[in-house]
């Protein structure tokens, strides 16, 4: 069995982990490699961001869990309509995809499929950067559950199928993690359970042999983001190191570290996170009344979400 006290430590330690990865790394948004490194390693104002502002993944990773608490359900219509009124309030940052999705005036189970019809292009990290919240409600769920419900609330933006598949992958990885297990002995296994026509491709950037220079796309395509995030999970030992290995790739910076957090988090816990980048971090909500979460929101939300939520 497993030590409860110890699961919702990496439950809170998977949803402030991947806030604060977000909140870091955004200063460092599309700059070089190694300027984390280069700058004083701690919360810095950059980019437009204040100190500890958290961006878009993190307000939608908040927009679905707070979907998921009120009603108790995996509710789509209802996540696309946070999403929406979200993307109307003129958010800092928002994915450019994302944002034609959520702008296109289609239904919600229409819009993101139109928009890859149109355009042939969905297969960016904007699904997977926000699915740390609801991979903690649904790590109870059980595998296949955890897996459908990540491809769902995916597919509300994202239409091409691989998104879908990398935050399955995703959601998967912290379930094993909130039990204790070891996420990376399970790729081979989580890799058998997507979809046959994206196996090859996965299999490829979450191999132990795989580094981010390897990328064939930049890490704001959904492959190379996750790689990157599991290559840094394996070739660190604790959360901090393994959100400065993220940062320091450059690129996407904040979303890089905001999954690469999420699973650092879940990994090694709460107590991983080191209390000075905890302090800062406050998530603003454009569209919701200007409220702004702060730590004991988020550890509030992250409790509730572990209790678990039905899958439909
Ligand atoms: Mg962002």
């Amino acid at each position: 069995m497993t030590d409860p006290d110890a699961r919702a430590g990496r439950a809170a330690g998977a949803v402030l982990g991947a806030a604060v990865g977000d909140a870091l790394g955004a200063p460092y948004e599309f700059g070089p490699a190694g300027a984390f490194t280069a700058g004083p390693g701690e919360p810095v104002a950059g980019g437009g961001w204040e100190r500890g502002e958290a961006t878009d993944d993190t307000q939608m990773a908040v927009l679905v869990a707070e979907s998921l608490l009120e009603r108790g359900e995996l509710d789509l219509p209802d996540i696309f309509d946070r999403f929406r009124r979200w993307a109307a309030a003129d958010p800092k940052d928002i994915g450019i995809q994302t944002e034609d999705v959520l702008t296109n005036g289609m239904p919600w189970d229409l819009a993101a499929a139109v928009h890859f019809n149109t355009t042939l292009r969905a297969a960016g990290n904007g699904a997977l950067m926000r699915a740390a919240t609801s991979a903690v409600a649904f790590a109870g769920a059980g595998r296949r559950a955890t897996m459908d419900a990540a491809r769902r609330i995916a597919a509300l933006t994202h239409g091409d199928r691989a998104a879908w598949e990398g935050t399955a992958i995703f959601h998967e990885l912290v379930r094993l993690a909130l039990d204790g297990a070891d996420p990376l002995a399970a790729i081979p296994a989580t890799l058998a359970e997507i979809h046959p026509d994206h196996r090859e491709r996965y299999a490829t950037v979450l191999a132990p042999d795989w580094h981010p220079d390897r990328a064939t796309e930049a890490n704001g395509a959904v492959w190379p983001c996750l790689g990157s995030a599991v290559w840094a999970l394996r070739t660190t030992g604790d959360y901090r190191s393994a959100v400065h290995a993220a940062i320091d790739l450059g690129g996407d910076t904040d979303t890089v570290a905001a999954v690469t957090g999420g699973l650092a988090g879940a990994r090694y816990g709460l107590a991983a996170i080191p209390e000075s980048w905890l302090e800062p971090l406050h998530v603003p909500l454009p569209g919701f009344g200007g409220r702004v979460l702060r730590v004991a929101e988020l550890l509030a939300m992250a409790e509730e979400l572990a209790a678990g939520i039905r899958e439909s």
